[in-house]
């Protein structure tokens, strides 16, 4: 199937979305999304959206709570465009029927997480991101200039004399189609999927990276790894996320003799940034041989079931109880900070080619990403990326500080099957790292891409090809970059360089091919 578009986007997440409203009053768009529509890491985001917006707030200070997060690497004029115009486009989706939570006085709820100085989380009870794409649905779904392409997965960028010219896809029966289009938005969103341990759904397997980086653009920053502390480890039960809000509410890590303990090794407590409660549960699991567990019993259990009701049901699926059983937990990977490296409009090293959303390195998570700052990074840098693609062409601004150029590989390995890749990024490349673990793991992936690179990812239709495809790319990209990176800084932690050294490492790297 050849399709012609003024717009083509790849990927239906929150970011997309808000990128096709906009582009939708320029011209025709189509979406590629890979599997049903709705299917998206924005539609299991739980605790919700930040924005400025409460009496006690202002956007200086969601900026300040954002730049420290990001340990001194996030771009302060990337941060300023999310903390001022965030409160706008979270005013909007209000305008189009976004039914958060308010408080008595009829006011948007707002909920507190780890870092964050104030209340400052807008949320529909546990299920926010599913709210948010409801509604930005709602205004997709009527407009007859978007055309949506479901289970249709995007396996290149289409390049002419250096310019993307829209995207090649492989739909569900595996017959290749091609759209070509003026602009290109990358909306793929995350690759937890990489990983053996991870909270996000089976799309999020980092094919927007891939598919950029092997195009020849720049990816920065991909050290930086989020592993979310509490995912729910049950026998048997599929793994859950227990949204950071618990512990916003009072909800308390506790160790096996019940005693809470995150006091010992932070002063920020329970609420100290995601990377430092991971690694202090880890070494508690260590100091007393059993596993780490989030308990509620403390609070209300008529409020936790009001407040939580998603996260709840998902509990008692597992058969346990939510406000009152303790509920075994330990880290997971949840979010990649670094991706394909853009500007503040989503412009990429490649013209033609943009990039919104969890996919893309705007540079205002840094080193490591304030909760709930991804929603709206997605909403604010969708819709700037949309103004950008309607508009004449521009060079973009980049920000790394250096450039690696990576050898094209040989012929490597026979291909391996994604489930050992994932067993290795968990071990080598995850919480704790190691020079030596780091080396193990770049031997073993370059050797994969090797063997990924000579099938020709472009040419093939084979989805399960793909899905190794992009794993090998993305968890190859993310092991050189932890290798690289010789100090610990936000999510990125090397137990043989502990400390943060701004001397040598307070610098973005790019990759590129
Ligand atoms: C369990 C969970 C809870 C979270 N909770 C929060 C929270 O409370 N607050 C917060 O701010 N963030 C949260 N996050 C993070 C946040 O949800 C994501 O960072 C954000 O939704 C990413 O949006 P996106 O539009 O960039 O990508 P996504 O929402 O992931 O959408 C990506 C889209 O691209 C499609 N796609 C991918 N590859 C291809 C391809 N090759 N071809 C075609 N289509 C493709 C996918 O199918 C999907 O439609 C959470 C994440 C998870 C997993």
């Amino acid at each position: 199937m050849d399709l012609r578009g003024d717009f083509v986007i790849i990927g239906s997440g929150i970011a997309g979305l808000r990128a096709a409203i906009a582009l939708a009053a320029a011209g025709d768009v189509v979406i590629l999304t890979k599997a049903g529509p709705a299917e998206s890491n924005t539609g299991y985001a739980q605790g919700g959206i930040a924005a400025a917006v409460g009496p006690d707030d202002s956007p200086e200070l969601h900026a300040d709570d954002t730049m420290k997060a990001g340990d001194g690497l996030c771009d302060p004029d990337a941060v300023r465009l999310l903390v001022t115009d965030g409160p706008r486009y979270v005013r909007e989706l209000l305008e189009w029927g976004a039914a958060f939570d308010r408080d008595a006085a009829g006011q948007s709820a707002l909920g507190r997480e780890g870092a964050h100085s104030v209340r400052r989380v807008l949320h529909a009870h546990d299920a926010t991101g599913r709210e948010i794409a409801r509604v930005l649905w709602q205004r997709v779904a009527p407009s007859p200039r978007i055309r949506v392409l479901g289970d249709a997965l995007a396996t290149n960028v289409l390049m002419r004399d250096g310019a993307c010219v829209g995207a090649a896809f492989v739909d569900a029966a595996g017959v290749a189609g091609r759209v070509e289009a003026r602009a290109t938005l990358l909306a793929t969103g995350g690759a937890g999927q990489v990983f053996r341990e991870t909270t996000n759904p089976a799309i999020a397997t980092g094919d927007g990276l891939a598919i950029a980086f092997r195009a020849g653009a720049r990816v920065s920053d991909l050290e930086f790894v989020q592993f979310h502390p509490t995912v729910m480890q049950v026998a048997a039960a599929p793994r859950f996320l227990l949204s950071e809000a618990l512990r916003g509410e009072g909800a308390r890590l506790v160790n096996e003799a019940g005693e809470p303990f995150m006091q010992r090794y932070e002063p920020a407590g329970d609420l100290a940034s995601r990377d430092l409660v991971s690694r202090a549960m880890v070494r508690e699991a260590e100091r007393t041989g059993a596993p780490v567990y989030l308990s509620l019993a403390h609070l209300d259990p008529a409020f936790v079931g009001d407040r939580f009701p998603t996260i709840a049901d998902a509990c008692r699926q597992a058969g346990v109880d939510l406000a009152r059983d303790r509920i075994p937990v330990s880290p997971a990977a949840h979010y990649v900070m670094g991706g394909v490296e853009t500007d503040a409009d989503g412009r990429t090293s490649l013209p033609g080619l943009f990039a919104a959303g969890e996919v893309a390195c705007t540079g205002v998570h840094g080193a490591n990403r304030l909760a709930s700052n991804s929603l709206l990074e997605g909403l604010v840098f969708g819709a700037r990326a949309a103004a950008a693609m309607i508009g004449p062409p521009v060079s973009p601004t980049l920000r790394a500080s250096r450039v690696e150029d990576v050898p094209a590989p040989n012929a490597g390995a026979s291909l391996p099957d994604a489930d050992s890749v994932r067993d290795l990024m968990w071990r080598r490349v995850g919480l704790v790292r190691s020079r030596e673990g780091l080396h193990d793991a770049v031997r073993s992936l370059t050797s994969w891409w090797g063997a990924v690179h000579a099938a020709a990812p472009d040419a093939s239709a084979d989805r399960g090809f793909h899905r190794v495809s992009s794993i090998v790319t993305a968890g190859l990209l993310i092991a050189r970059a932890a290798l690289r990176r010789e100090e610990s800084r936000g999510g990125h932690f090397r137990a043989d360089f502990p400390g943060r050294d701004d001397l040598h490492w307070k610098l973005h790297v790019a990759d590129r091919l």
